[in-house]
């Protein structure tokens, strides 16, 4: 089966200048289009690519990479979650008009929900950990 998807790679700071990305054409055979990167001051990396062709040669070369120790998700109106900065304090529900952030009453857990989100960017300057980013 075939798809064309977009998602979102980060790179921790070791790994940043490693041609990684091209292990996806060269060993899995992925067709990909670089749609963004950039590198932080900490040298940590940032991709967006979209990924066009096979599912599951795609879900393998995201797996190689994975394994390789980056951060995969998809991408979604630019505006994404960094759950390891997330300590659920709910500052990002109160101020999001469209409920993308919602409390789980349940659990006390913050959840983000990418298809509500109009990406208007209110989270990301109320977040005090930067959990919540806005790429570029
Ligand atoms: S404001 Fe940041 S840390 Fe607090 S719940 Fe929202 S995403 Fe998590
Ligand atoms: S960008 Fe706006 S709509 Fe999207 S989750 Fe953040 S506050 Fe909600």
């Amino acid at each position: 089966m075939n798809q064309t998807r977009k998602v979102v790679l980060r790179f921790p700071h070791e790994s940043a200048d490693q041609p990684l990305v091209c292990e996806l054409a060269l060993r899995f055979g992925l067709v990909f289009n670089i749609l963004r990167a950039s590198i932080s001051p900490h040298r940590e990396g940032l991709m967006v690519l979209e990924l066009v062709g096979d599912t599951e040669k795609q879900e393998k070369g995201l797996a190689f990479l994975r394994d390789k120790g980056l951060d995969i998700e998809p991408l979604s109106q630019d505006i994404r979650k960094i759950e390891r900065r997330c300590y659920h304090c709910g500052a990002c529900v109160g101020v999001c008009p469209t409920g993308a952030l919602y409390l789980d009453q349940k659990n006390y857990q913050v959840y983000f929900d990418e298809n509500r989100c109009i990406a208007c960017e209110f989270c990301v300057q109320s977040c005090p950990t930067h959990a919540m980013e806005a790429l570029i």
